[in-house]
């Protein structure tokens, strides 16, 4: 099967490359050329343009940064649709608005091109590991087509319904890491002006009431040993609470804990921790506490 892979990031690297292990042949594109001869060493075919990637490809995969460059990506001049071939399919990995994955869906569909949108839960690891939570949204007939890639690429495949509706869940999961995380920087840093260690916070909270994955999955990697390099960066958490509260917007329901929370990493991007992982987010209460 032939597998043309946008965005050779902290996700869509690792998952290109087990699509790779899996024998499948896997055409990758990133704007950013060390990327793309990272994928070549991996042993992917790298492409110089969009097009070469896509063009010959029977699924077409992405796992870009915000919407924005989804939609440009997928529907602008040189995009994807202009270029892949008709009857060929096209997933979305990355976590963007449920709107954007129905317009989009609907050109596709005007162009003979199956879509669907597939974010991902399970962060740099279980892309690593293939054992990604995947939520589709989109046509059955495209869910039976993408079987034989997501069960590589992923653990826990659920079907979630239309076009969008794997969007819809994403943003709700993400509101609560994004909420979890915020909570969680603030309560540490009160814990250690009462006196406590992290290592002490650690021990009782992972097995107490306060425990959350997101305590679970940012302590060891990155709150304990004071380094924030690599996992899920500050800025991509910021754009799924801003893509909450939108949505909140556009319903009419209030979030305000998600308001906060959107601060609090706004207020961390503006400390210049926008690529680091979220969870540095500490930084900023660290910083005020000093
Ligand atoms: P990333 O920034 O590491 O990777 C995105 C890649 O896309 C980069 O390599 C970038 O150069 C490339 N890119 C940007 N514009 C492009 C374009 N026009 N054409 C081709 N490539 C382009 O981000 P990531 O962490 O890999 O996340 C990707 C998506 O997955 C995001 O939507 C994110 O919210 C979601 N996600 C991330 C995680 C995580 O833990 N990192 C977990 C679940 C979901």
């Amino acid at each position: 099967m032939k597998i043309g892979m946008i965005g050779l990031g902290a996700m869509g690297m690792p998952i290109a490359q087990n699509l790779v292990r899996a024998d499948m042949e896997v055409s990758g594109y990133d704007t950013v050329l060390s990327q793309v001869e990272a994928f070549i060493q991996r042993g992917g075919r790298g492409c110089q343009t969009l097009s070469e990637a896509v063009r010959d490809a029977d699924i077409i995969l992405a796992s870009l940064p915000n919407p924005g460059i989804v939609e440009n990506v997928m529907t602008g001049a040189e995009g994807v649709l202009s270029s892949c071939r008709k009857g060929c399919c096209i997933l979305d990995l990355s976590s963007v608005d449920p709107g954007t994955s129905r317009r989009i869906y609907e050109t596709a569909r005007a162009k003979g091109v199956y879509y669907a949108d597939a974010p991902v839960s399970g962060g740099v690891h279980g892309a690593a590991d293939g054992t990604l939570t995947i939520m589709f949204g989109g046509d059955s007939d495209t869910w039976q087509m993408v079987q034989p890639v997501l069960k590589i690429i992923g653990k826990k495949l659920v079907y979630v319904g239309d076009i969008g509706s794997g969007d819809a869940i994403k943003l709700v999961n993400n509101l609560l890491l994004g909420c979890n995380m915020a909570a969680i920087a603030e309560a540490l840093t009160l814990g250690r002006q009462l006196g406590l260690s992290l290592e002490t916070m650690e021990e009782i909270i992972s097995s107490s009431s306060g425990n959350s994955y997101a305590f679970t999955a940012k302590m060891k990697p990155f709150l304990l040993p004071g380094q924030f390099e690599g996992g899920f960066a500050t800025d991509l958490q910021y754009k799924d609470l801003m893509l909450a509260l939108e949505a909140g917007r556009e319903t009419m329901v209030p979030l305000p804990m998600t308001a906060v929370a959107s601060q609090v990493f706004e207020a961390s991007r503006s400390m210049g921790n926008g690529k680091k992982d979220m969870s540095s987010a500490i930084l900023l209460w660290e910083k005020l506490n000093k």
